[in-house]
């Protein structure tokens, strides 16, 4: 989409250019799950240097302070230039909670802490048996007598990047007796280095080690990790998911990805002739960009309403169901486009270090393991269903 913009923006537009010329090559053009954990705190510390980690907060916590349109220039920008996205946890999921319902004291202990990438956080939401059913949560959190502590046991899982985690957030259950199941949880937060707690791999399809189950025998948290009232975390964790769907959209990057996906269609032959003359997949092509461009009206309309002081509501399951799906098509046309090229499956270890295609040209390289990596946007941040039923809730009143 051509947007004019003002004078003012085309000047932020030149700043973050100018940023974004002085990084690395080796940060950009790779997704985060091609990133170890010291790429992914390099390219963090350098976006804090500059005093844009957070475009999201609050200025008083750290925000950047820009305007939508800013906003939109950072994301089309950053998406250009390939650079990483900002680990979403502790930046875009715990810290508005915080800056929302915690206490002065998490507030300063916590928000600085995640603005520097100091330290790392973990989504402790999911547990087995609970996932779309997530007020259905068990892991219990018992006060100890003096009413200082809480003892956490159970078991939480798909732990993203939790073996790399500092912190974890967690829901955990204060009142089993809750005439409501939502009324008996609480939003508690805890540091990963307390004894009792282990963190136990799964390995995914795409090969890759992103996910965790994370294991809680007797560990003792202090009470005042808790975020406000006990037994009332249903409804800050509820903030946090609408903000986690808002930003799976990924629009940006889709909107690169389809870039990319065109200039591999252009190299890419069937029967001796461009894939790009092809007309069922001039039709593919069209229809995926159709449905970006809609997707990218509505994530616009989203934020106006967002910098009109009007958190993200319900329509954040528009955007997740869209954008997820948009991204799996996107991985799923790539492999189409470079065909048995994507059979040499390299997993995330041997991904690392690797510079060369060892068959077929190098944009093939990769493109199994994206594929099989992206069945789990439709997935995770509830999924796809359950938004489903949101929209038909809370949108259609049905
Ligand atoms: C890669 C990955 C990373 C993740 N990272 C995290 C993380 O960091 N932290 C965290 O807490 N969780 C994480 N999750 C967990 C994720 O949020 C859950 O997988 C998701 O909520 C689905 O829950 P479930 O896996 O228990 O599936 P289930 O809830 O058992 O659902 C199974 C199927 O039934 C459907 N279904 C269930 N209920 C309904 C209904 N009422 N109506 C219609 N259909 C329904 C679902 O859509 C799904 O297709 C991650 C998941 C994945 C795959």
């Amino acid at each position: 989409m051509d947007v004019d913009f003002a004078p003012e923006d085309l000047a932020f537009r030149d700043e973050v250019r100018a940023f974004l010329d002085t990084v690395p090559p080796h940060l950009r053009g790779v997704s985060r799950r091609e990133l170890s954990k010291e790429g992914q705190l390099e390219w963090h510390r350098l976006l804090f240097k500059q005093g844009w980690v957070a475009p999201g907060w609050p200025v008083e916590h750290g925000g950047t302070g820009w305007t939508i349109t800013q906003k939109y220039i950072w994301q089309e920008e950053s998406a250009a230039y390939e650079v990483p996205i900002v680990l979403p946890f502790g930046v875009n999921m715990v810290a508005p909670v915080i800056y929302s319902f915690g206490s002065d004291e998490q507030k300063a202990k916590f928000l600085p802490r995640i603005l520097s990438g100091e330290d790392w956080w973990c989504q402790g939401y999911s547990e087995p048996g609970s996932g779309s059913d997530l007020a259905s949560v068990r892991m219990k959190a018992e006060l100890t007598d003096d009413g200082k502590h809480y003892i956490l046991n159970g078991q939480k899982t798909w732990t993203t990047l939790g073996q790399y985690a500092d912190w974890i957030f967690c829901l955990v259950r204060t009142d089993p007796n809750a005439p409501k199941r939502q009324m008996g949880i609480s939003f508690i937060l805890v540091d990963m280095k307390t004894p009792g707690i282990e963190v136990k791999p799964i390995i995914t399809i795409d090969g890759g080690h992103e996910v965790n189950d994370v294991f809680f025998a007797d560990v003792k948290v202090p009470v005042e990790n808790r975020i406000g009232e006990e037994n009332q975390g249903w409804t800050y964790a509820k903030v946090l998911l609408s903000h986690e769907r808002t930003g799976i959209a990924g629009v940006a990057r889709s909107k690169k990805g389809v870039q990319r996906l065109k200039e591999i269609a252009a190299q890419e032959l069937l029967d001796g002739e461009p894939l790009t003359q092809d007309k069922e997949w001039q039709k593919k092509i069209a229809q995926l960009q159709i449905d970006l461009t809609a997707l990218e009206f509505t994530e616009l309309r989203t934020l106006a309403a967002e910098s009109a002081g009007k958190g993200p509501g319900p329509e954040s399951s528009v955007l997740k169901i869209s954008g997820s799906e948009i991204q799996q098509r996107l991985t799923e046309l790539t492999m189409e486009a470079v065909g048995y090229y994507s059979n040499p499956f390299l997993g995330e270890e041997q991904l690392e270090g690797w510079n060369e295609s060892p068959i077929g040209p190098d944009y093939a390289l990769g493109s199994a393991p994206a594929y099989f990596n992206t069945r789990k946007t439709t997935i995770y941040g509830g999924s796809n269903e359950i938004q489903r039923n949101i929209i038909a809730k809370m949108i259609l009143g049905l």
